[in-house]
């Protein structure tokens, strides 16, 4: 679906993407992970038609970056930072403007409910918890039936719960035969979502596999953990005790 080769990003005399190359294959979840300042937001952007690159070639769904950029808009969802929410608009308008910008006529409802959203339809974006947000961000993706979704951290900064809720509903798109590339912090959530992951660091891909691979070349490799693992984690206490049920934080 994706083909990235030798991708280049200079900003000035910095080069913040060193010459990258990586596929994505259709329908899979591709996580791209990295500690800050990898490149990952940079090589997303890029790929999102947002970002001018300085070399390398890239080809999304058959069309060259370069010469078919409009061709690319088409397909893909980007998300946007939350904050380019106009705050005061109510989730219906804010759908109905999405509409007006991609020329389409998508069900406002229908498509809150595919993020579960539909009681909050005449709600002010201004409103809605942290998990809420991201869920419509997310919906705003999927407004021109697109074939790929690109998801910049989409769970940066929300409790466990909403987390796990926002990963079935990633799980759920990705069902319907979309294409996924997502950045994450959370090393649990790339290894319960992601078919595979890239590694970057300092503008490279270090590691480019299944997460399953990954941890098993580790294994071989002679590591071993400090602790002993005892099969549940404080996060699994935490969902014990508080449920599993969407909590509205503000
Ligand atoms: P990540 O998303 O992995 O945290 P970014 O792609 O945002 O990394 O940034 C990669 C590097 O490029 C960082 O060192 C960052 O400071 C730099 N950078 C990003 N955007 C710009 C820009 N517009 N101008 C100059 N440097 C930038
Ligand atoms: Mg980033």
């Amino acid at each position: 679906m994706i083909q990235v080769e030798n991708l280049k990003k200079c900003y000035g005399t910095f080069e913040a993407v060193k010459g990258i190359s990586f596929e994505v294959k259709e329908g899979e979840i591709f996580g791209l992970l990295g500690p800050n300042g990898a490149g990952k937001s940079t090589t997303l952007e890029i790929m999102e038609t947002l970002r001018d690159k300085t070399s390398g070639t890239v080809t999304i769904a058959g069309f060259d970056l370069d010469r078919q950029p409009d061709e690319i808009k088409k397909i893909i969802g980007v998300q946007l930072q939350t904050s380019g929410f106009y705050p005061g608009l109510r989730l219906i308008e804010l759908v109905n403007l999405f509409n007006g910008l991609y020329n389409k006529a998508v069900d406002p409802i229908q498509l809150l409910s595919a993020v579960n959203l539909e009681d909050k339809a005449t709600a002010q974006y201004k409103s809605l918890s942290g998990g809420q947000k991201q869920r419509f961000s997310i919906a705003t993706t999927l407004i021109n039936d697109p074939r790929i979704i690109f998801l910049d951290e989409p769970t940066t900064g929300l409790d466990p719960q909403a987390r796990r809720n926002l990963w079935d509903l990633i799980r759920n798109i990705r069902n319907k035969g979309t294409t996924v590339i997502i950045t994450t912090h959370y090393m649990d959530e790339a290894e319960y979502l992601c078919d595979r992951v890239a590694i970057m660091d300092a503008g490279k891909i270090i590691a480019l596999d299944p997460p399953d691979r990954l941890i098993d070349q580790l294994l071989s490799s002679g590591f071993e953990k400090q602790k002993e693992n005892k099969g549940a984690n404080l996060e699994d206490v935490f969902i014990h005790l508080t449920g599993h049920a969407l909590r509205e934080e503000k």
